[in-house]
């Protein structure tokens, strides 16, 4: 075979001979394929519609270049911490691949995994051992697309609570302190800050409003799973500080029932109405940074869906 002098030079200095533009799109176009398909392994993972043990028995050559640490913080229960405590106790390197999981590791894995993963994450977290350590759900997306709805539907199941945020707006109508919202004045709010009490705190149009750590916290040891109903700023923070928490989007069917509804508000006048709906494509945009997003066409189908999450 005749080599050009490019690629003879690649050939002397071990470099891999140059490619031809087509095998060079051709071969972008597999990594772009790939790397699609490891973050919808990902996705599923996190959201429940794929377990593990199935994934690892699958054919997939997608999972097997992956790295095991990748895969584990991808499950709903285990952040980076566990994810290491785990690759130690089974004697795994930092940076192995699945593919290069012995079959012994990958069963003992899934065993330490598939035995009630909440109890052990209440060890990590210091809490009382034996009892189920609740899960941690944040509800974001735009206004008007019903997550309120949404989130009083869950409050009615036992499991779940919540969360009653801080805020320094005022009460509107029909609104109890310490049920709604627990109301606060700007200057309390801020020695709140001061003392760290937050998991995530944002300020949103004009308001401050934050979530308690320590009442998520006390809620989850009793079990309950919290639900934090929240915008993407706090959603973002949440995501940093609890790796362990699901991240859901709830969105519109459309765009134009979106604006219906914000339009159908009747409280608001035109210039606060352009407000929100430029806002709410700002949210829009951001619903790929979440873990699920979940189409609010009928609520009872939205509730459902989360319910069968928490109990998976
Ligand atoms: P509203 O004033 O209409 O009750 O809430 C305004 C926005 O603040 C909503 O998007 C709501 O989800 C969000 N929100 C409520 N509580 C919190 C909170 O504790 N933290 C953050 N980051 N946003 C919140």
């Amino acid at each position: 075979m005749l080599l050009s002098i490019s690629d003879e030079i690649a050939t002397v200095k071990n470099l891999p001979p140059k490619l031809d533009s087509t095998t060079r799109r051709a071969n972008g176009l597999k990594a772009v394929a790939a790397r699609r398909e490891r973050a919808d392994i990902k996705r599923k993972l996190k959201g429940g519609e794929l377990e593990l043990r199935a994934l690892l028995a699958s054919e997939s050559n997608a999972k097997d270049r992956m790295l095991v640490v990748e895969l584990l913080e991808s499950l709903p229960f285990i952040g980076e911490i566990r994810a290491r405590e785990l690759m130690e106790r089974v004697g795994i390197s930092p940076r192995r691949r699945i593919a290069g999981l012995g079959i012994r590791q990958r069963e003992r894995l899934l065993e330490l995994i598939e035995k009630n993963p909440s109890r052990k994450l209440l060890s990590t977290l210091g809490g009382v051992s034996g009892s189920i350590y609740g899960r941690l759900f944040v509800i974001s997306g735009p206004g008007g697309v019903g997550k309120s709805t949404i989130t009083q539907e869950l409050n009615r199941f036992d499991d779940f609570f919540v969360s009653i945020s801080v805020t320094t707006r005022a009460p509107r109508h029909g609104e109890i302190d310490g049920v709604s919202y627990h109301f606060v004045s700007r200057e309390d709010f801020e020695s709140r800050i001061a003392n760290n009490e937050f998991m995530e705190w944002a300020e949103f149009a004009g308001n401050l409003y934050g979530t308690l750590e320590r009442e998520v916290h006390e809620m989850r040891l009793r079990g309950k799973h919290v639900v934090l109903e929240i915008e993407i700023q706090g959603a973002r923070q949440v995501r940093k500080r609890h790796p362990e928490a699901t991240l859901v989007f709830i969105s519109p069917p459309s765009w134009e029932e979106l604006e219906a509804r914000i339009r159908g508000r009747g409280s608001d006048d035109d210039s606060r109405i352009a407000q929100r709906l430029a806002l709410a494509q700002e949210e829009l945009a951001a619903s790929d940074e979440f873990d699920l997003v979940l189409i609010n066409t009928e609520v009872a189908e939205v509730v459902k869906r989360l319910v069968a999450l928490a109990t998976s």
